[in-house]
């Protein structure tokens, strides 16, 4: 008897001690849930009054290149604004629950590793001056049927300011002047990325000159791996809806959409148009016309495609058919442009190359190089290639031969240079 008489208030000191404990441990936790959540709210205000500075306040400020990203998503809200978004923690079981209620096709989000944190079993997680959080996103632009949906987990970094978002929470993977930034699910691919990318690099160098010190060439390039269209898009802008394999803008990552599994042979024509457009945007700060950012990314990639040939005769059926526009006409990212697509890429890739063989490749890489310091389109064809652009285009039109019947093209050299 005693001795349970001696026990009883020592477990009553025990169970105080605990419920102090939890007290301790638990109350600044759900304190910066609640902190959290209040960010999310603050931030869907300010998407919702397209309030590009509002919402940059409460991007965390740590990553240059996720800040970059950032600004471009949210300077596009002033133009494209959506009528509906709203962001929320997305609690495993709560998740559970509304798939369920859902019911139809349409309500059901995206499903794969990168979208359904919740399906990992991943909750609210907070560790010191970060935090995890699985987050659903429900947004709609003017004109949709129907809004889109998708989960990441998101993290989350404290400042003197109080809490930040700082984007999707990924998985790293590094190799030579590469660093890959992948979803749950995706190890197999960053690999793939995380092998190719360094000799695709020193290929692209090559075409544009760019010395091995050159500080493009030391620097680590970023890539982010995505495993939906809709992540990979969503992350450009709310509102881009156009199917993309890649992306890149100026002090952005490569961001890339791949599957699960992914060989090389596909991959390194993607990574050498996409870091095409990082080697030109190193050129200089002025923006080229779309047709010349295109063109020369896909003779980046050209010698891993083996597309110089095809490219061709698809020019060539082109012009028997009277669909080369002017170049005028594909020069801004524009619905004018986009009825033109195929020949942004295809056309833009064929004069590139029609440089490059009249001209060489130093000549075309001070002529874009002109271009990208400011000069316009016809001032630096004039003052590097020795002609007005509309005699330059005049020829080109003309050395464009007639459609040929179908014989096989040879097989370029894989060893050839950049051009
Ligand atoms: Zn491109």
């Amino acid at each position: 008897m005693p001795s349970v008489a001696r026990r009883l208030p020592g477990s009553l000191w025990s169970l105080l001690l605990a419920v102090l404990v939890i007290g301790l441990v638990a109350r600044p936790s759900s304190a910066s849930r609640s902190e959290i959540e209040r960010l999310l709210g603050e931030m869907q205000a300010a998407v919702l009054a397209a309030d590009m500075d509002g919402y940059m306040k409460f991007v965390d400020p740590s990553d240059p290149v996720f800040l970059q990203e950032q600004r471009m998503w949210a300077d596009d809200l002033r133009k494209n604004t959506p009528v509906e978004f709203r962001w929320a923690i997305q609690d495993p079981a709560v998740d559970q629950r509304g798939t369920e209620a859902a019911g139809d096709d349409d309500a059901v989000p995206a499903r794969n590793a990168n979208d359904a944190p919740g399906e990992g079993g991943q909750a609210f997680r907070i560790d010191g001056a970060t935090a995890e959080a699985p987050i659903e996103v429900v947004w709609s632009m003017p004109g949709w049927p129907k809004p889109r949906t998708l989960r990441w987990t998101a993290s989350f970094r404290r400042g003197e300011d109080g809490w930040r978002y700082s984007g999707e929470k990924w998985n790293r993977l590094e190799s030579e002047g590469v660093l890959v930034m992948y979803a749950d699910g995706l190890e197999e691919a960053a690999r793939a990325v995380a092998d190719e990318l360094p000799a695709v690099r020193r290929h692209v160098h090559d075409g544009f000159l760019f010395a091995e010190d050159s500080p493009l060439a030391t620097r680590v390039q970023e890539v982010k791996v995505y495993g939906s269209m809709q992540h990979l898009q969503a992350s450009i802008f709310l509102s881009y809806t156009d199917g993309i394999a890649g992306w890149n803008e100026p002090g952005e990552s490569i961001k890339l959409l791949i599957g699960r599994r992914t060989r090389a042979g596909s991959l390194r024509p993607l990574l050498a148009h996409e870091y095409g457009h990082v080697a030109t945007f190193e050129l200089g700060d002025a923006r080229m016309p779309w047709w010349i950012l295109e063109g020369v990314a896909e003779l980046s990639a050209e010698v891993y495609g083996k597309s110089r040939e095809r490219n061709d005769r698809e020019v060539r059926r082109w012009k028997a058919e009277g669909k080369l526009p002017p170049f005028e006409e594909m020069a801004e990212f524009d619905d004018r442009a986009k009825k033109w697509y195929s020949q942004v890429y295809g056309q833009g890739h064929h004069m590139l190359g029609y440089i490059s063989d009249r001209y060489g490749r130093e000549a075309r890489v001070g002529w874009l190089t002109a271009q990208a310091r400011g000069d316009s389109l016809d001032q630096a064809t004039r003052d590097v290639l020795g002609l007005s652009f509309e005699e330059l285009d005049a020829r080109w039109r003309d050395s464009i031969g007639p459609v040929e019947d179908e014989v096989p093209a040879a097989a370029p050299d894989p060893e050839k240079p950049a051009t």
